[in-house]
């Protein structure tokens, strides 16, 4: 007999075919049997476009239940998803696809012409549409797949390639094995206790590994359903948590939910909020817990590596901690120098194992090498474990700020100027300076209260050492953020690089 696909049999173990998987807005209903066997006719026709084992599917589609059931069509016919942001322009998707030579292209309607071109440049072998209401070339004269198989693959075999959001240098292809997904999404539903009598809000994006692999791998190996929404809607999503029992959100959705009137009468009902992506400012998990009663869990992962830790659901979920290793996952705190583990409460650059660690980046066999240390990823986050093994992130090493020759830790400054009365959030960040080499620079956006940067520097500079305050603070409507809601240091560095001179 032929191996099982790997991922494929692990996620859908405790699926009943008979039972819904995703309740849709237009209030359609799509049971597990219904979108397995969309996902198998999916896989029959790329195999039918060439679609080898090991062969990438690459997709610049709107999100859509079509569009998930490809993910799972492309690992049934033993191929690598690759997703990329609908937002990416022609060029960015040419050096993905240029990169990774995919078997078979999957684009909007509306980018079709501009990306046949592209295809054929590339030796793309097939080329198909997918709208954001499931129509397109993908979908049309789908086949009945009766009797189909997925092709066998195995634990170590790749089943996706990410691209990673590349805030701090060029997209790397990060290589993510059938067990780096089955394995994580097996810790979760422990972690997070996920079972078939959960409903998940899934509002996020399915370009990225929070709402691709995250929520739907715990909800399909759960046997759980989804709320499944093609965008985050404030309305939509309050509406939804009267039968929901879950959400997964990025801090941005936490805030807009705040700004909700009808946020505290329909949260109570629900389970559990979970939170990643990027940090949630201390200000939005204590407003949210006297709004709806609900503590947001925070857990911590990035592509290369899926999830690395999370608060433990019974334990105490404190602001600002993102939690202990899931199982299997261990990770350590290394001093600068790459030799020793820092002393508990001490900053260093946060190192993961286990078996959620990527295989490396697809065809960069130097820039993998320099980022593993033997089985060890190190990850470019900074953070701190204390005596009980909670870990806080303070940043990404990229984002340290060396001011005359002292580190100064963004998030530390930030924790300080948040709490200002009239500030809403803020963003620190090092730009070149005449003689500090970097100068701190301190970015607030207020929250409509008139604010003047001697009364923000005044109130903040009795709790920081001299070299850690601010040189300037600069007012701003907004912070620059990518898709993920993740504020983009580069751009803010950037645009005030002539700050000192
Ligand atoms: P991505 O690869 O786009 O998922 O980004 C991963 C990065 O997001 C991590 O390396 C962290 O810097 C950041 N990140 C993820 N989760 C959290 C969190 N809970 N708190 C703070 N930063 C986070």
């Amino acid at each position: 007999m032929s191996d099982p696909n790997h991922l494929s049999a692990t996620l859908f173990k405790n699926a009943d075919p008979a039972a819904v998987f995703a309740h849709l807005e237009d209030g359609g209903k799509v049971t597990f049997g219904a979108f397995s066997s969309l996902a198998d006719r999916i896989a029959v026709k790329l195999m039918a476009a060439g679609v080898a084992p090991g062969g990438r599917v690459a997709t610049q589609v709107d999100k859509s239940i079509e569009a998930l059931a490809l993910y799972l069509g492309t690992v049934r016919a033993g191929g690598a998803i690759l997703p990329l942001n609908p937002a990416y322009t022609d060029a960015e998707v040419s050096s993905f696809v240029s990169d990774a030579a995919p078997t078979v292209f999957v684009t909007s309607p509306q980018r079709e012409a501009a990306h046949q071109q592209l295809a054929a440049q590339h030796g793309v072998a097939a080329l198909f549409t997918l709208e954001g209401d499931g129509r397109g070339t993908l979908t049309d004269g789908l086949e009945p797949a009766a009797g189909f198989v997925p092709v066998g693959r195995r634990a170590a075999d790749l089943a996706a390639i990410l691209y990673t959001s590349g805030t701090t240098g060029r997209s790397k292809g990060a290589m993510l094995s059938h067990a780096n997904l089955s394995s994580n999404a097996e810790a979760l539903v422990k972690v997070w206790r996920f079972t078939a009598a959960d409903r998940l809000i899934h509002a996020l994006p399915i370009f990225h590994t929070h709402g691709l692999f995250v929520a739907t791998n715990v909800a399909l190996m759960a046997g759980a359903s989804l709320s499944f929404f093609n965008r985050f809607d404030a309305d939509a999503v309050v509406a939804a948590m009267g039968d929901a029992t879950a959400m997964m959100g990025v801090p941005t959705f936490y805030s807009r939910l705040l700004n909700h009137p009808g946020l505290g009468a329909a949260a109570p009902g629900m389970r559990v909020f979970i939170s990643g992506s990027a940090p949630l400012l201390e200000e939005t998990h204590h407003a949210f817990k006297s709004v709806t009663g609900h503590a947001i869990l925070e857990r911590y992962g990035m592509t290369e590596t899926g999830m690395i830790t999370s608060n433990t659901y019974d334990g105490a979920r404190v602001a600002g901690t993102v939690g202990e290793p899931l199982p299997d996952v261990t990770i350590r705190v290394v001093d600068e120098a790459g030799e020793e583990d820092v002393a508990p409460g001490e900053i260093g650059t946060v190192w993961v194992k286990g078996p959620n660690v990527f295989g490396g980046y697809w065809g960069m066999p130097e820039k993998t090498e320099q980022e593993f240390r033997g089985e060890w990823f190190i990850t470019g986050d900074l953070g701190r474990v204390d005596e009980n093994g909670v870990l806080s992130l303070v940043g990404r090493a990229k984002d340290l700020i060396i001011s005359g020759g002292f580190n100064v830790y963004p998030k530390e400054v930030e924790l300080l100027l948040d709490a200002v009365p009239g500030v809403r959030e803020s963003a620190v960040i090092g730009v070149p300076h005449p003689d500090f080499g970097e100068g701190v620079v301190a970015v607030v956006v207020g929250d409509g209260a008139r604010l003047a940067e001697a009364d923000v520097m005044a109130a903040i500079a009795p709790h920081l050492a001299r070299f850690k305050q601010p040189k300037r603070v600069i007012f701003a409507q907004e912070l620059p953020r990518n898709a993920m809601g993740k504020v983009t240091k580069a751009d803010l560095r950037r645009s005030h690089a002539g700050l000192f001179g």
